[in-house]
């Protein structure tokens, strides 16, 4: 009986574990909208031109956002909880409601899984929402205490602003410097050709990157390209944050253009996301976002005059309009390609976004 188990069981081993040996966990790629709810992403249906990439997903849910200290959350409150899996106070940064350090999705996928990780924002790399990927303290505004956590962080790829924060210091110290002789190729001018055989990092603003309306090009797009090049070239899977940090800021500015500019820059590094995702099945994209901003629909256009006391509708067109120039506590959208991808329909709370993320790292499907 034995003898002829054995050549089945042999070959059922060889079977099972080759794939799994000859394979990397997945790479993650998380891509937050910084304010973008449903009706920011309806934007791009109705003033982009052609087939928005948002719909090439098939896998769509809803997250909900409120942290434990308020119904309205901040940016800090809701990447903690995503990053962390722990459900925090508006304006932690990834640390518990009594202010203990937590654990982020970033630091164990380096940590227990040898990835390689990245991040990028259009803010300074020490706001809120990448702040809560590396950084633990009690209060967002600590950008300097952020800054030099980023130091010990050993980030593979970073890209955005906030220079100020690393050579303008009150302690003196030079971080830009002690980058450098970590060993990281540094640009504070443009998104120059990474070096796939150091670390790299972009301080490309004093704080905040200019906004699509200012001028800002195609950092956004451009910076997701590059991250995704250099990772390829790494012999270890990924995790690659980028966040479109201004749809928030054009809501806070009830600013309609800036809204629908915003989207569809983050649309278009969508695009880049996805055909990488297509090319490299073994990833996974999750885009959300950390909170709605400016309770914002899209409503029936009027002309400018009334007439005769009558508001006219112009029928062939829609206006962008805010509620409030604040956060809203509407649930947000998620939307998942590639490995995994089944994990994340539904609705749930926002740091269930960390829990499946890491079944999908762990094949727990
Ligand atoms: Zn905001």
């Amino acid at each position: 009986m034995h003898h002829r188990l054995f050549p089945l069981l042999s070959w059922l081993f060889l079977a099972f574990s080759v794939p799994v040996l000859a394979q990397h966990p997945p790479n993650v790629i998380l891509l937050i909208g910084d304010g973008m709810g449903v009706a920011q992403v309806s934007s791009a249906f109705y003033f982009g031109e052609g087939t928005p990439h948002f719909q090439r997903f098939t896998k769509i849910g809803l997250v909900k956002t409120n942290s434990v200290s308020n119904k309205v959350t901040d940016s800090a409150g809701a990447a903690t909880a995503i990053a962390t899996g722990v459900r925090s106070y508006n304006r932690a940064i990834s640390v518990s409601p009594d202010t203990v350090s937590v654990p982020t999705i970033l630091e164990q996928l380096r940590d227990d899984y040898g990835y390689r990780t990245g991040l990028v924002s259009l803010t300074s790399i020490t706001h809120a929402t990448p702040a809560c990927f590396y950084a633990h303290v009690a209060d967002r505004d600590e950008h300097h205490e952020i800054a030099a956590q980023l130091i010990g962080s050993g980030v593979d790829f970073f890209a955005g602003g906030g220079l100020d924060y690393f050579t303008r210091r009150a302690d003196g110290r030079d971080l830009y410097r002690e980058l450098a002789s970590q060993g990281y190729r540094l640009d504070s001018l443009e998104l120059s050709p990474a070096d796939p055989s150091r670390k790299n990092g972009y301080l490309l603003a004093p704080e905040s990157l200019p906004s699509k309306v200012e001028g800002r090009g195609d950092f956004l797009p451009d910076a997701a390209r590059m991250g995704l090049d250099y990772f390829t070239r790494q012999e270890a899977p990924f995790f690659f944050m980028v966040e479109g940090s201004y749809i928030d800021w054009a809501g806070h500015a009830e600013n309609d253009t800036m809204l629908i500019r915003e989207v569809a820059d983050f649309d278009k590094t969508l695009g880049i996301l996805l055909d990488y995702v297509e090319a490299h099945p073994n990833t996974l994209l999750v885009v959300t976002a950390d909170h709605e901003t400016g309770g914002v629909s899209l409503a029936k256009k009027y002309h400018p005059q009334v007439v005769f006391g009558q508001k006219k509708e112009i029928p062939a067109e829609v206006a962008v309009s805010f509620n409030s120039n604040q956060h809203s506590a509407e649930l947000v959208p998620i939307f998942a390609k590639g490995k995994g991808e089944d994990l994340f329909p539904g609705i749930y709370q926002n740091n269930e976004i960390f829990t499946r993320l890491l079944r999908v790292v762990r094949s727990e499907q």
